[in-house]
């Protein structure tokens, strides 16, 4: 059976029993509607998303929206904290953002201010305990924080932190920030964030609340995304949004305003939006991946929208590396866009020739004796009249260990393909990201250990091709002076260094 839990946590108010007995009832209800981390899932995993309001008189429902949207940056657990200005409380558990946030749980968090977390956890353990907002008591007062990204320098901070007094309530990173936040000497709160932040090394766009304030932060090097929109109001001071991606603006009818920017710090009060540079002078460097698989097509990352980057990766890959072909078809659903882009190029008729079961559940019975391939063909199923006898190009954005690749050849193939060509809109992953993201181990990356040529052998196609270094960084507007971090295609880490007793990644399926 699935396991949902909740926690409870409330400053001055006491909401553990409703929160209980709502608990009970979504653990009754429960059905398995997204899929557990299984050995069939070719894909890395998303991070994390993070979402802050101030002034809305509704505002834990508003952040519920808004995590509604970025549902896809984590799955494995979900949180909110509001405040009225006097009280803080904090409600969070496992599962997905609509299971967790009934009505009746929303109706726990009152407050003009919220913020929120979805997780997929990178460092610590996945329990409840690792959920996020993490609240904590400290000389500055009660602070609730949310996080996405993984710090690279934890091994030696946490030391020092515990050896002057700090009690860490859980195994996350994120805890850290707040830890340094409660023991610097800094006189301001305010100034005791800008130098928390400026003592940790790596990736972090974070949000976080006391009883009165929100604060919105990026990392120096700006390495996951975090914009800041407004809800426009008539009768009263406008609603400052931040979310991970501009695709939660939309669900909250906010303008995007602006991103905020690499080493800034953003402090919203009833008295408005004030901001600060806390870092200076290091070099940019985005996640390249976000434009590549992670951010939905139809947000802005990093001043972008994430469907141009695609469908120009597919142009550009269609320019590098073309084949004679009769149909382009998408992996779905993330192939989508760039083979819209190839096809155009290309001048070649794109095809939806294979079809997502969206439904798919941990949950199913296997057949009795076991059928080869039978994970990928839970998912994916091939539209054999659009197959039949033709030349298929393939397009997908990743071949992470290659076996889930060779599934679907193979699945393309026996549908009557008379060639099957992959196409991928990015170059070889050889290297595992320290920075948030989810990687199998060197070890467990193909095309850290094969060639090109052997990884084809190995999928079993005609003919495979990776999107070049160069033309992927063009296509996602590194040529107009957006930094990236491209270390997973190249093994060349922007940090200086990574601590990686501490960050060993996480064990990925496939
Ligand atoms: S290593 Fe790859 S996934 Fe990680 S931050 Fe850099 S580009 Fe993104």
């Amino acid at each position: 059976m699935k396991r949902l839990l909740y926690q409870g946590v409330s400053g001055e108010v006491d909401a553990s029993e409703s929160i209980k007995s709502a608990a009970a009832a979504v653990i009754r209800g429960a059905a398995p509607s997204h899929p557990e981390p299984d050995v069939e899932d070719p894909k890395l995993r998303e991070e994390c998303g993070v979402v802050a309001i101030h002034g809305h008189p509704d505002a834990a429902r508003q952040a519920y929206l808004g995590l509604y949207a970025l549902q896809h940056r984590g799955q494995e657990s979900a949180g909110i904290a509001s405040a009225d200005g006097h009280h803080l409380a904090n409600i969070k558990g496992m599962g997905l953002v609509s299971e967790i946030f009934t009505d009746d749980v929303l109706q726990k968090l009152p407050g003009h201010m919220a913020i929120g977390h979805t997780r997929y956890s990178t460092t610590g353990d996945s329990a409840l305990l690792n959920a996020q907002p993490i609240r904590v008591e400290s000389t500055k007062g009660l602070i609730a924080i949310a996080h996405n990204g993984n710090l690279v320098n934890l091994g030696n901070l946490r030391t020092r932190l515990e050896r002057a007094g700090a009690y860490f309530q859980t195994t996350s990173d994120s805890e850290i920030i707040v830890q340094l936040i409660a023991h610097s000497r800094a006189g301001s709160l305010v100034d005791a964030i800008a130098d928390s932040l400026s003592q940790v090394e790596g990736a972090f766009s974070i949000v976080m609340m006391t009883r009165d304030r929100i604060f919105a932060a990026r990392d120096p090097r700006g390495f996951r995304p975090l914009s800041m929109g407004r809800i426009h109001n008539t009768d009263g001071p406008d609603t400052i949004v931040f979310a991970s991606e501009t695709c939660a603006f939309d669900l909250l009818r906010a303008d995007y305003e602006r991103d905020v920017l690499p080493g800034e710090l953003v402090m919203v009060t009833d008295d408005g939006v004030t901001s600060r540079q806390y870092s200076t002078g290091v070099q940019q460097t985005s996640c390249i991946f976000e434009h590549v698989y992670f951010a939905r097509p139809d947000s802005k990352i990093y001043g972008r929208w994430v469907q141009e980057s695609r469908d120009q990766m597919g142009r550009q890959l269609a320019r590098e590396s073309h084949v004679p072909a009769d149909v382009i078809v998408p992996v779905p659903d993330s192939g989508v866009t760039a083979a819209i882009g190839y096809a155009e190029q290309a001048g070649v008729p794109f095809r939806f020739g294979l079809i997502r079961n969206h439904y798919v559940g941990r949950t199913f019975i296997e057949p009795e004796q076991r059928v080869r391939d039978f994970g990928v063909k839970l998912k994916l199923n091939p539209v054999r009249n659009l197959l039949e006898g033709k030349r298929v190009i393939l397009i997908d954005d990743s071949i992470i260990r290659g076996t889930t690749s060779r599934k679907i050849v193979r699945m393309v193939r026996g549908a009557g393909a008379k060639e099957v060509h992959l196409r991928i809109s990015c170059p070889p992953t050889v290297s595992p990201c320290f920075y948030g993201v989810d990687t199998p181990s060197k070890r467990d990356l193909i095309a850290a250990n094969k060639t090109v040529e052997e990884i084809r052998e190995f999928i079993e196609a005609d003919s495979l091709a990776y999107l070049s270094l160069d033309g992927m960084t063009k296509a996602c507007g590194g040529d107009e002076g957006t930094g990236f971090c491209v270390a997973c295609y190249t093994g060349n880490y922007p940090t200086q260094w990574v601590d990686v007793e501490d960050i060993l990644p996480a064990t990925a399926g496939v």
